[in-house]
C-alpha cells in the first residue's frame, strides 16, 4: 500500500510521490526559545518524526531541517506586542542571547529523551540575517513591500489567492474591520523588517540596507527553507495554529519571490489539548514540561508511546490517568520484548498490515493496534522479536535498547542475587536453589539465562535481567 498523505493545502488525502525521485525534503517549523517547550509543543515533534520515520520506512533519503526562533516572533501572531525574546529576557533578568541558548539547549535535551530523529540540519534565525535581508531584497524588487513608521510590511492585496492554504475569508476580514490596520495598508499584511526604535537599543538588532532593526518572524522560514532545501520541496509541517498566519505568510514571501507555493504537502498536527479543553501554550504559563512528567517517575518515552495512541490529526487530551496508561502499556511491551531471543524472522503478514495502516495518513493508532495483536499471536518468539524490532523503527520506543533499572530491585533481594551468583560460580547448586526459595518467599522468580539471573517479579511480571 503506497503512502498516502493529508494535505491541508488541498485538504485531501493524496499519494505521497517525492519532487525528485527517493529523496524528500522537509520542513518543519520549530521551537520559539524564549522559554521551556511544553509537551503540547512535543506533541507536534513527535507527529513529525513519526512522518519521517515512515518516510524512511518507504525507502526514501529524508532532508529534515528544523528551525529555530531565536528573533522576531512578537508576542501576537499579528506582529504586535514585543519581541518574544525580548519579553524572555525581562522575566529572567537574563539576556536575550543566553535565554536563547538556554532554551535551544533544554530544547534538544527534550527531543533526544523522546527518541526523536536528529534532523539533517537546525538552523537558527539569528545565523541567518543575511539570507533574510536578501529575500526581503527579492521581494522589494518584485514589489511587494512598502514601508511605514516601524517597518518594511509585506501588501498581501498583491497576491489574489493570498491565504488560501487557510481559506482565508479576505473579504469578510476586511468589512469586519476587527483587526487594528495601524500603519498597514491591509488587515493580513505583515512585518518583513522591524526597525529598532530611534531612541532605544535593541538586544539582537542588526543593520539592512532599510535601516537598523530585526527580521520579522514569517521571513526566517521561506529564507532558511529556500537555502537548505530549494524554493519547491516536498513536505512542510508544523501545529495547526500555524495555517492560519505563519504558513500562509511564508507561502505569500516564496511565492512573489520565487513563484512556488514553497511545498508540495503541506501537514498540520493537531494540538494537545488539557482535560478542561484548553489548549496548552506557553504564553499562558501553566503548561506542563517533560521535565514535569520525569520528576513524577515518568519516562518520556511513556509520552511518546501516548502521542501514539491518538491520530496525528485529532487533538489529544492530556490527562495523568492516560499517561499512567501508556507508561503501563510501555512497561508491558518492554517486559514481554526483554523475554523474546533473537535470531527471528520478520513475519510478512504482519508487516504489511502494519505498513498499510502507517501509510494510511499516518494513522498509528491502528498500527498499535497491530502491534499488540501480534504479542497475542501464537508465533516463536523470536518471529515475535524481529517484527516488533522492525515495527519499532517506526513507533521510535528503544525497545532494544531499554534496560531494566535495578535500582526497582529491593536491597535484600539484591544482596540474595548476588550471593546466588557466587553460589552458582562455586557450583554449589544446593545453596543456589535454596537462595531461589528464598527469593520466591519475597516476590521473586529467578531464572538461569545466557545473560546471567534473570529475575522476575512474580505480581508484577517486571524481568531484571542480570541482576546481582
Ligand atoms: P512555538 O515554540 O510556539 O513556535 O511552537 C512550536 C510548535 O509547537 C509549532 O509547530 C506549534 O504549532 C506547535 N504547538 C504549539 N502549541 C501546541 C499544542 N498545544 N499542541 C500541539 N502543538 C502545539
Ligand atoms: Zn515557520
Amino acid at each position: 500500500m503506497p503512502l498516502a498523505l493529508y494535505d491541508t493545502w488541498s485538504r485531501t488525502v493524496r499519494p505521497f510521490a517525492p519532487i525528485h525521485a527517493g529523496r524528500v525534503g522537509m520542513y518543519c517549523c520549530g521551537p520559539t526559545v524564549y522559554d521551556y517547550a511544553h509537551i503540547g509543543n512535543l506533541r507536534t515533534y513527535v507527529f513529525e518524526d513519526i512522518l519521517r520515520r515512515v518516510l524512511m520506512r518507504n525507502g526514501f533519503e529524508v532532508r529534515h531541517v528544523v528551525n529555530i526562533t531565536d528573533v522576531g516572533h512578537l508576542t501576537s501572531d499579528a506582529d504586535e506586542g514585543e519581541d518574544k525574546m525580548e519579553k524572555g529576557s525581562q522575566r529572567t533578568g537574563q539576556s536575550a542571547w543566553a535565554i536563547a541558548r538556554r532554551y535551544t539547549d533544554a530544547f534538544i535535551a527534550d527531543w533526544h529523551a523522546l527518541h526523536l530523529l536528529e534532523p539533517t540540519v537546525w538552523c537558527r534565525a539569528t545565523d541567518h540575517i543575511t539570507e533574510q535581508i536578501a529575500f526581503i531584497g527579492e521581494l522589494e524588487r518584485a514589489g511587494y513591500v512598502y514601508r511605514t513608521g516601524d517597518g518594511l510590511y509585506f501588501d498581501t492585496s498583491k497576491q489574489d489567492d493570498y491565504g488560501y492554504l487557510a481559506r482565508l475569508d479576505r473579504a469578510g476580514l476586511h468589512a469586519g474591520k476587527r483587526v487594528a490596520l495601524g500603519a498597514k495598508k491591509n488587515a493580513t499584511d505583515f512585518a518583513l523588517w522591524k526597525f529598532s526604535p530611534p531612541d532605544v537599543r535593541r538586544q539582537m538588532e542588526w543593520e539592512s540596507p532599510w535601516g537598523r532593526g530585526f527580521p520579522g518572524w514569517h521571513i526566517e522560514c521561506s529564507a532558511m527553507s529556500a537555502k537548505y532545501l530549494g524554493t519547491w520541496f516536498d513536505i512542510h509541517c508544523g501545529g495547526e495554529d500555524h495555517i492560519a498566519v505563519h504558513h500562509n505568510n511564508e507561502i505569500a514571501q516564496t511565492e512573489a519571490a520565487y513563484g512556488t507555493r514553497l511545498a508540495n504537502f503541506w501537514l498540520h498536527g493537531h494540538f494537545l489539548t488539557l482535560d478542561t479543553n484548553t489548549k496548552m501554550s506557553k504564553s499562558s504559563g501553566d503548561f506542563i514540561r517533560l521535565q514535569t512528567l520525569q520528576s513524577r517517575s515518568i519516562d518520556p518515552l511513556a509520552y511518546r508511546y501516548l502521542c501514539l495512541t491518538a491520530h496525528y490529526r485529532s487533538n489529544l487530551r492530556f490527562n495523568w490517568a492516560s499517561l499512567d496508561g501508556a507508561q503501563t502499556a510501555l512497561n508491558r511491551l518492554r517486559h514481554l520484548y526483554s523475554t523474546w531471543p533473537d535470531a527471528g524472522r520478520v513475519h510478512p503478514e504482519f508487516a504489511a498490515r502494519f505498513d498499510a495502516e502507517v501509510n494510511e495518513d499516518l494513522n498509528l493508532p491502528r498500527a498499535l493496534a497491530v502491534l499488540w495483536e501480534l504479542t497475542r499471536s501464537n508465533l516463536p518468539p523470536a518471529t515475535l522479536k524481529a517484527t516488533v524490532d522492525s515495527f519499532d523503527t517506526v513507533l521510535g520506543l528503544g525497545l532494544h535498547e531499554w534496560k531494566p533499572v535495578v535500582s526497582d530491585i529491593p536491597e535484600d533481594v539484591r544482596v540474595l542475587l548476588s550471593e546466588r551468583e557466587r553460589a552458582r560460580s562455586g557450583r554449589d547448586w544446593e545453596r543456589a536453589d535454596h537462595i531461589r526459595a528464598a527469593l520466591v518467599a519475597r516476590g521473586w522468580r529467578v531464572e538461569d539465562s545466557e545473560e546471567g539471573q534473570r529475575l522476575v517479579g512474580i505480581a508484577t511480571d517486571q524481568t531484571h535481567v542480570g541482576g546481582g
